[in-house]
């Protein structure tokens, strides 16, 4: 069965096409500008070969389009017609309270989405202009949404909830969500299947590091905490988020700048972070190569950076009365060792013990990195979000068939 994998943003739509028999992707690649002045499309074939194809691509459809074309091109395409594509998988971030599992699209899931358009104004609108701009070119073929937030929906009540009115949840559905669902449940299964153990019995912490971070606390394989909230900036210092703040402080500097509240998230989720910390960048690499050359400011968000999600550690291991496996997946946990050092340094009571030998050097691979005989099994597991959403997407249809 060949899935295509659709992860539409604002101004782009990242796409991934995979043939499930062999779990192997065939082709990926990514429109960007949509709707702005040099617009194009970037494409990558299974050999690794690149191919730019520039035009005017004023919105999602037309995106959709380019790549519906790309695939099927008889010069750089994977097939040979559109029919070969068995079901389209949408990655969608918000599906509120409402979605617990991946769905396929229909008329009533379409209305639900365009009503948490509410709770996620960034977000749900270009994953619902992907859903509407593909089923206009192809009506026939069937489209799966996969939330980010449907694996956090088995929190218990008291870790989602937020202590303000009681009305204010029931009337606009203030709690907490979570998201990075997807990630969060990829390498929580991933990494049970390479213990070769079942995730019951298991008590997992998982720690999604990206330019966006969350942290997810997952007990007997179902999420049982997480840290982003409402919205993606609650919980880790984030690339360019703020993570975790008085919100005393929030309503003070609003009244000291002199801002409303578009330009308060605009500081929180854009300058704030790393970003607002170093005064430099968000980008990982940018901060610690600065930091190796003094930079002192540098230096302290990265203090900041691993002291936050040890906090966080420590929080989920009491959250669940101890702690099995500790995950490191995302850019970041995926490839710093500097941080995976950073974040377990002290938490050897715990039985939180890295092997440096191992640590080390490790990039993107899959490893178990913790002392031979440590209690806590400590790994890195790159994720692989587009694959789950195949996978999800591949059950769904099947399951429709029957
Ligand atoms: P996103 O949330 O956008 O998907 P990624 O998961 O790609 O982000 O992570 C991006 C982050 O990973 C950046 O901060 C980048 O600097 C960091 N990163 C990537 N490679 C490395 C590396 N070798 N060492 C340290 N950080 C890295």
């Amino acid at each position: 069965m060949k899935i295509l994998v659709l992860n539409c943003g604002s101004s782009s739509i990242k796409y991934q096409f995979f043939s499930l028999e062999s779990n192997s992707l065939i082709a990926k690649g990514i429109v960007e500008k949509i709707g702005m002045k040099g617009s194009f499309l970037k494409h990558e074939k299974e050999d690794g070969q690149k191919v730019l194809f520039e035009g005017e691509i004023l919105d999602h459809k037309i995106g959709i389009e380019y790549i519906l074309g790309v695939l099927s091109s008889a010069k750089h395409g994977c097939i040979k017609n559109l029919e070969e594509i068995s079901a389209v998988g949408h990655r969608v971030v918000h599906g509120g309270e409402l979605f617990t599992e991946s769905k396929l699209v229909d008329d009533e899931v379409i209305q639900a989405l365009e009503k948490y358009t509410e709770l996620a104004p960034l977000h749900n609108p270009p994953n619902l202009k992907g859903i509407y701009g593909l089923g206009a070119l192809i009506p026939s073929i069937p489209q799966v949404a996969v939330f980010d937030t449907a694996f956090h929906t088995t929190m218990p009540q008291h870790a989602y909830m937020y202590a303000i009115p009681y009305a204010l949840y029931k009337k606009y559905g203030i709690r907490r969500y979570g998201f990075h669902g997807t990630s969060h449940r990829f390498v929580a299964a991933r990494a049970c299947e390479i213990l070769g153990t079942k995730c019951k019995g298991l008590k997992i912490i998982t720690c999604h590091l990206g330019n966006g971070a969350s942290v997810c606390a997952i007990k007997d394989g179902i999420s049982v905490d997480t840290s982003m909230g409402f919205t993606p900036v609650e919980g880790l210092i984030m690339g360019s988020r703020s993570g975790d703040i008085d919100m005393g402080a929030v309503t003070y500097i609003m009244d000291k700048e002199k801002i409303g509240t578009k330009s308060a998230s605009v500081l929180f989720n854009k300058h704030s972070g790393m970003l607002g910390i170093s005064g430099l960048s968000s980008d990982m690499r940018e901060i610690r190569e600065a930091a190796t050359k003094g930079d002192e400011r540098c230096q302290l968000a990265l203090k900041m950076f691993d002291y936050r999600i040890k906090k966080y550690i420590g929080a989920y291991a009491a959250a669940m009365g101890g702690i099995d496996v500790l995950i490191f997946t995302g850019g970041i946990g995926e490839n710093s060792d500097t941080t995976r050092t950073g974040v377990c340094k002290g938490l050897e009571f715990l039985g939180i013990e890295l092997d440096e030998t191992v640590n080390t050097g490790l990039r993107s691979q899959e490893c178990t990195i913790s002392k031979a005989g440590a209690k806590v099994k400590v790994m890195v597991v790159p994720t692989n979000e587009e694959l789950m959403i195949a996978i999800d997407t591949q059950k769904i249809i099947e399951a429709h068939k029957n």
